[in-house]
Parts: structure tokens; sequence; C-alpha cells
């Protein structure tokens, strides 16, 4: 399917033409014209707001996932960003297809699915009084009426565009290899001479000409991996060479040690095949090829590699970082055995090893939470504060009375930019961010952290290092019935990914709230699911979130 999106500031012009050829039998359109109200109050304008890259690769992603049940020919998406008055069209959708029918099934889907998934915020509505009657307001006397109410909660969708926007790559450095595993690769890495570097044997064996078709041969000499001993073999000569040992000459072949009997100084060649059995200089990689490409998360066989070719300070992202404070009267550490009404504290654990596979150490404190710690907490952060580029706070981010984060991140200067979202597990989140420092106020609830670390601290720290990586979300099938009860949000839910005969199979795991700790023991996937549904049948196609950190 021909895809085509746009996101633009100016006004969505019409009529737009449907793309020329191609067999299309209809042409379906569909405009959506801001209204005059919001929320039942009048309103003069809406104001969206999208970070590009994101929304449109989102859309285009949703596009081809329905066209594969409903297969389409040609897309076109305009979607406008700024203030956009009432009665002026903020999307423009337009499908050809084969058939009127297909055409309308999937613009239907996704204009539904637009509206969930794609990281366009609408910001604020601009209210009529805002313009007409009261050009400079001033706080009205009652905040429930005549004003756009703050927007108290946000939906993945929504984070996930905020932080794409909100981490810019961080600067380039030098590291040694051994603190090279897992950062990504700022620089393309070219081979500086051919790999390998010489013609070297493959097996274990006996060098002979290529143009003697002897079966007898006297044992001239004895090549080991390491050796350099070029000679002119004659006819009836052989070189016993070891699997790396670099040939003597050009035009040789390795008789298999396997395929010879030796006698003394002499062997005979039970059969002469016309294998080679020599790794050719170069045949690897020519000198100047790119052998690994920027963007690419340094895993262990990109670092052998850059060891194979000198490369022993690569250019990688530099690592944000982090400081963890792990918040709660009732937590205690995990080797302590606790008192009645105390838990151990498990996310402290599980930071450090999500963090890991990046490169990231964090540091990390358990901290009580009471009315004093606001306070207390407060001097001994503040000088380690301007070096973190990542404050990860779990706990104390909801709204009961004992729970602090978004208090103490607004006395730090923090601005606070979601205090809620709309998916599930991990509703409590607080994003805030003061200059190059972004914090997280994590749910303490266990499952509730380990998705809001894969999802949004994923996302930043994806964005931080300049990976290239399209899209966290990719597509499966379900290998077992998910029930889910028809939540009204948005679930990301707690699933085990595998390959079965190379499709991904994703079998959903049994949880009941989000303080479960047991669905993660085999957790590797947080399959999406839309709100409302009840029910996915197995063979489902899925949206999904992998754990493990993609390359
Ligand atoms: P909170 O987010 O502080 O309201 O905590 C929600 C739930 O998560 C409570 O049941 C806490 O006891 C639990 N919790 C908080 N921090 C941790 C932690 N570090 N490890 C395990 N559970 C925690
Ligand atoms: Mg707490």
């Amino acid at each position: 399917m021909e895809i085509a999106i746009q996101l633009t500031r100016a006004p969505i012009s019409e009529p737009l033409p449907p793309p020329s050829g191609g067999g299309a039998g209809a042409w379906v359109e569909f405009r959506g014209i801001v209204r005059g109200e919001e929320d039942g109050q009048a309103i003069s304008a809406l104001e969206y707001e999208a970070y590009s890259p994101m929304a449109e690769a989102e859309m285009r992603r949703i596009l081809e996932m329905l066209a594969v049940d409903r297969p389409c020919l040609a897309a076109r998406v305009i979607h406008r960003v700024g203030v956009v008055p009432v009665g002026e069209a903020a999307i423009y959708v337009g499908i050809a297809g084969r058939h009127r029918s297909e055409a309308f099934a999937l613009l239907g889907e996704f204009v539904t699915r637009l509206k969930q998934d794609v990281p366009i915020w609408k910001r604020r509505a601009i209210v009529v009084a805002d313009l007409v009657e009261n050009p400079t307001p001033s706080p009205p006397s009652d905040p429930g009426k005549g004003f756009p109410r703050p927007k108290t909660a946000h939906s993945a969708a929504e984070v996930l565009s905020l932080l794409a926007s909100l981490c810019a790559p961080l600067p380039a450095e030098r590291a040694p290899l051994a603190d090279a595993a897992g950062r990504v690769l700022r620089e393309t890495v070219c081979a500086p001479d051919d790999q390998p570097p010489f013609d070297r044997s493959a097996v274990d064996g006996f060098a002979v000409r290529l143009d003697d078709p002897s079966t007898r041969f006297r044992i001239v000499d004895d090549i080991r991996a390491g050796d350099w001993k070029p000679r002119v073999l004659q006819p009836g000569e052989a070189a016993r060479i070891a699997t790396g040992g670099a040939l003597p000459g050009q035009n040789l072949q390795v008789l298999m040690r396997e395929n010879a009997r030796v006698e003394g100084a002499f062997l005979t060649a039970l059969c002469r095949d016309g294998e080679r059995n020599v790794r050719f200089r170069g045949e690897d990689a020519r000198a100047g090829q790119k052998v690994v490409e920027a963007g690419s998360p340094l895993q262990p066989g990109a670092l052998g590699l850059l060891a194979s070719i000198g490369c022993v300070r690569p250019l990688v992202a530099r690592l944000p970082r982090a400081l963890h404070l792990a918040t709660g009267n009732e937590i205690v550490s995990p080797e302590r055995s606790p008192e009645r009404g105390q838990i151990r504290d498990s996310n402290s654990t599980l930071t450090r090893a999500f963090l890991s596979p990046w490169g990231i150490v964090p540091e990390q404190r358990r901290v009580a939470e009471d009315a004093a710690w606001v306070k207390s907490a407060l001097e001994p952060l503040e000088p380690a504060l301007d070096k973190v580029d990542l404050l990860l706070i779990s706990g104390g981010a909801s709204v009961g009375e004992h729970d602090f984060t978004g208090r103490l991140l607004e006395e730090l200067g923090f601005t606070i930019h979601v205090r809620r979202t709309t998916a599930r597990p991990g509703k409590p989140l607080i994003v805030a961010q003061r200059g190059g420092a972004l914090a997280f106020g994590l749910p303490g609830n266990p499952l509730a952290h380990f998705v809001c670390l894969n999802l949004y601290v994923r996302a930043a720290l994806e964005a931080w290092a300049g990976q290239g990586a399209p899209s966290m979300f990719h597509t499966g099938v379900t290998a077992a019935d998910l029930v889910t009860g028809g939540h009204a949000e948005e679930t990301f839910w707690p699933a085990h990914w595998r390959l079965v005969n190379g499709a991904v199979a994703l079998t959903p795991l049994r949880w009941s709230s989000s303080g479960d700790q047991t669905p993660l023991a085999t957790a590797n996937a947080l399959i999406r699911v839309n709100a409302g549904f009840q029910r996915l049948a197995r063979g489902s196609r899925v949206e999904f979130v992998s754990t493990e950190r993609p390359s």
C-alpha cells in the first residue's frame, strides 16, 4: 500500500485528488472538523501538538498493520498541528481501495486507532471567552467554569511522545571496549584493512598446490597458527598446516587431516575434492567496508568485531548518570527479615537489573517517607542532582497523604509534565524535568514499576542514546485467549514471547493486581490491549513491547 503522511501547520487545502492509477475502484475520505464545543463549553479553536517523527511513524505503523487484514491501494493522511479554528479540519484521511467496502473498513478502523494510539496531543481548547470577551483572562472565581480544565491524565502514547521531545541525544564520547557494552555507537566504523588480513587455513591439514594432481606428497614444512612461513611448494610437496595458519603462498588447497594417511615424512591423500579449505584475505570484509553502523547498540558480538579490527575506543553516547531512590517506610533491604508490616524492597534490584544492559549503574538509596522526608531529602540530594541526568523515585507517586514524590520534585525546581497516565498498570506516574535532568516518579507496585520502566524510562534511554529504533511496538500473535474483563483503560498486559516456527507467539501471563510479583518471573513482553477489550481470542494479532533490549 502506498502511504503518504504529512503533519502541517497550514490549513488543510481541498479538494485532495485521489492518487492516480493502480486499479482503485473507490476513494473514501474523512475530515475531522473542529466543533464549536468541548466538554460542554464554547470554544473557538483547538491546539494540537505532536512530535512529528513519532506521530508519523505511529500512523504509518497502524496503517500497515491494519492493511494486513484489509488490503487497500493507497492512504493519505494530513494532520494539522498548532491552533486549528472551529470549522476547519484538523485531520484528513483518504483511502483508495479496489472496493468501497474495503476502503471504508480501513478508514473506519484507522480513525478509531488514531484517536487512541497516535501521540498527537490536543493541548488545550481555546475558549471563546479567552479570545473575545476577556483578552487577558484573570483567574475565574469558579475554576471549573469558563476555563479549560487542566489535563490530569495522559495516555501512554502521549507520554512516549513527550519523552521523545524532552530527551535529545546525549553528547558522544570515546570509551574503552570494556566500558562500551550496551552503549550506542555514534560513528559508523569501517574495517581499516582486509579481514581476514591474509589467507588462512580453515582446517587442520596439508597445504598442496591446486594444480598438482599427486596423491602422494612429501611433508616439507610445519605451519602453526601464528607462524609466517612463505615458500613456493613444488609438485609432490605438502606443508602441514593448523587451522588459522597463514598459507605459505597462492593457489593452494588444504587437504583435510581426516582425508590423509601420514607415514613418517610422507602422506597419501585418501580423497581429493575441489574444496580449497581456505579463508581468503578480505572475504569477511574489505578494507574501508562499513562493519558497524552508527546508532547500533554494542552487543557482545559487535564489541568482539570492533576488537578484531583494533577499534578499541569507539565513539559512543555518553551514559546518563542515574540516581534511584526507593521510598517507603515499609521497605527493608532484601537481605533482612522484614518485621510485621514491612516488605522487602524489590524495586531497587529490578531497577538496577533493568538499567544494566544499557551499561548504566545507578547510585541507589533507600529512604523513608514521612512528612520530614521531603525536607531532609532535599539537602543531601541537591549537590548530587546537578550531575544527574535520570532521577528515578520508586513509590510515593500517587495521591495518598504520604505520597511525596510530586512535592519533592517541585521543591527541587522540577517542572512536572505528567502526574498520571490512563494506562494500567502504572497509572501513578510522574514525569518531570529540570534543565537536562529528567525525573520519573514510578509507582511502588512492582508490576506497575516494571511496566513504567519498560515503557517510559526505556523511551528516554533510547532517545538519549540516539538509538535508531523505529518503534518500540512490535506485532505478534497471542498463543492463548486473553480475557481482560473489559477495562476502561488501555492495558499493558504482561506476557512471555517466543518464536514458534519463525513467528512471535505471545503467552499472556496471569496477574491480578499491579502489586503482583509472580508474573515477573517470566515476563519478557507487554501486550498492548486497547481500552474496552473484553477478550482477545487465541491467534489475535496484537502489538507488544519486548522488555528485552532490541538491537
Ligand atoms: P506507593 O507507590 O508508595 O504508594 O506504593 C505502592 C505499593 O508498592 C505499596 O504496597 C508499597 O508497599 C509497594 N512498594 C513500594 N516501594 C516498593 C519497593 N521498593 N519494593 C517493593 N514494593 C514496594
Ligand atoms: Mg509508598
